[in-house]
């Protein structure tokens, strides 16, 4: 396979999430979602006026809320292993804002996650606005132990969307809380097609993201989903989302402005199926994979090329 792509054994033009965990643990890695229970300092703190515009968070309580993590673990564990015998298993705390708690809680949490059975570390999703000097001190003690990822959602570095999204914090926030997290395997979070953004805005962003250099990138377009404020915007036409064609284009010139060794975590999203309202092509992630794939192979193209 003719792949001029340094960080890849298959046909990715890109450093995946799969690559890189075959490399640093010899195996397959499945993440097995937990829900811990945490809520959104955006949604029910002073920060928050009813949480980001296209967050489903409030609007619905996932399955698992409020069930003993090791039978949540247990349950999905199972649902992954006909598909994934052998795996090895890190336990993600997706939902939410998952450092928003007191010390002594986010420790009783933690080590009861790190004490399931088999898994490889722990892979936790918050926001810069919930992380003090006391969370950080024990995050560092856990990243001495295991192997930690912690996802922080930036979204967009541009303050007038960060706004029109509500995201409830500015990017100087964001570079505050990041440089006092430097050392740790920090994934951060980008959505395109947000209001207002330019083609140049969302490139902006990932130029950013290459200056700002961390372990792995989340690049996600963004959903309309029931029951969120931007489905208003959207229903009333205020908003233009990128057609397949578009999203493609604009993520492989992000990639190509990347560092080649920063994982890519994703590069798509799952719209949650039953909610979602648009755009309809993003509900075949696979199609959308295959996209990007075969526009890097025809401009000969690849993560980092651009990258000085
Ligand atoms: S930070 Fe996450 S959980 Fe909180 S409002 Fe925004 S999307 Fe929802």
């Amino acid at each position: 396979m003719n792949n001029p792509f340094p960080y890849s054994d298959t046909n990715k033009r890109y450093y995946t999430f799969d690559y890189m965990m075959r490399k640093r643990f010899g195996a397959k890695c499945v993440k097995i979602p937990i829900d811990a229970g945490f809520t959104c300092p955006n949604i029910d703190g002073n920060c928050g006026s009813g949480g980001c515009t296209y967050c489903t968070l409030p609007h619905r309580s996932g399955e698992m809320r409020g069930v003993d993590i090791e039978e949540q673990y247990l349950v999905q564990s199972e649902k992954l292993s006909s598909k994934w015998a052998g795996a090895l298993r890190l336990p993600y705390l997706q939902d939410y804002t998952n450092t928003y708690a007191d010390i002594h809680i986010l420790k009783k949490i933690y080590e009861k996650v790190l004490a399931l059975p088999g898994t490889i570390g722990i892979d936790i999703a918050t926001r810069v606005d919930a992380i003090n000097d006391e969370c950080i001190e024990y995050l560092r003690e856990i990243n001495e132990r295991t192997f930690l990822i912690l996802e922080l959602g930036l979204q967009t570095v541009h303050d007038k969307t960060a706004s029109l999204i509500n995201r409830g914090h500015s990017y100087e926030k964001f570079l505050e809380v990041y440089e006092k997290l430097k050392g740790l395997n920090i994934c951060v979070h980008i959505i395109n097609s947000l209001p207002g953004e330019t083609e140049e805005m969302m490139l902006t962003t990932a130029r950013e993201i290459a200056r700002l250099h961390p372990f792995m990138l989340k690049i996600h377009m963004l959903y309309i989903e029931k029951g969120t404020p931007i489905a208003e915007d959207y229903k009333k036409g205020d908003l233009e989302l990128l057609s397949l064609e578009k999203y493609v284009e604009i993520t492989c010139k992000q990639l190509e402005l990347l560092p080649p060794d920063i994982c890519i975590g994703r590069i798509t999203g799952d719209g949650q199926k039953d909610t979602l309202i648009a755009p309809d092509w993003s509900k075949k992630k696979f199609v959308v994979m295959n996209e990007i794939d075969k526009f890097l192979v025809k401009n000969n193209t690849y993560q980092g090329i651009l990258y000085k």
